[in-house]
């Protein structure tokens, strides 16, 4: 292996110590660039990671059906105040705009004029 020349190292890689190849960077740098300038890239990208997690998803569940059951369980008895943060977000997404509203004036006190776009 050659070793890339100094001139050749791109700085917006932060990671000195390690060999630099592609456009002056690292392994991990040069696939981080190519998934966010690359749009086909970065499809197949998540199609792999999906078809991956779907993989697993199935075997865990074949080798023991109660798996993902077993886990919420215990998330929900180790973090009672996180799960009921979670569930709490999961339903306040479901309402619509008055309801919410009227919610956060039931729990708050407060009148919200207008609601954070982002959240619908
Ligand atoms: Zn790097």
């Amino acid at each position: 292996m050659v070793k890339n020349s100094i001139m050749t190292i791109n700085y917006n890689c932060p990671h000195k110590d390690r060999p630099h190849y592609a456009r002056g960077m690292c392994r991990s740098c040069y696939w981080k660039m190519r998934y966010k300038t690359d749009e086909e890239f970065r499809k197949k990208t998540l199609e792999k990671i999906r078809k991956a997690v779907k993989k697993n998803y199935e075997k865990k569940v074949k080798e023991d059906p109660e798996f993902y059951r077993k886990k919420s369980r215990e998330y929900r008895h180790k973090y009672p105040d996180r799960w009921n943060y979670i569930l709490a977000r999961y339903y306040f997404r479901k309402l619509n705009d008055e309801k919410r509203k009227e919610l956060i004036k039931e729990v708050m006190g407060i009148d919200v004029g207008v609601t954070n776009e982002q959240n619908v």
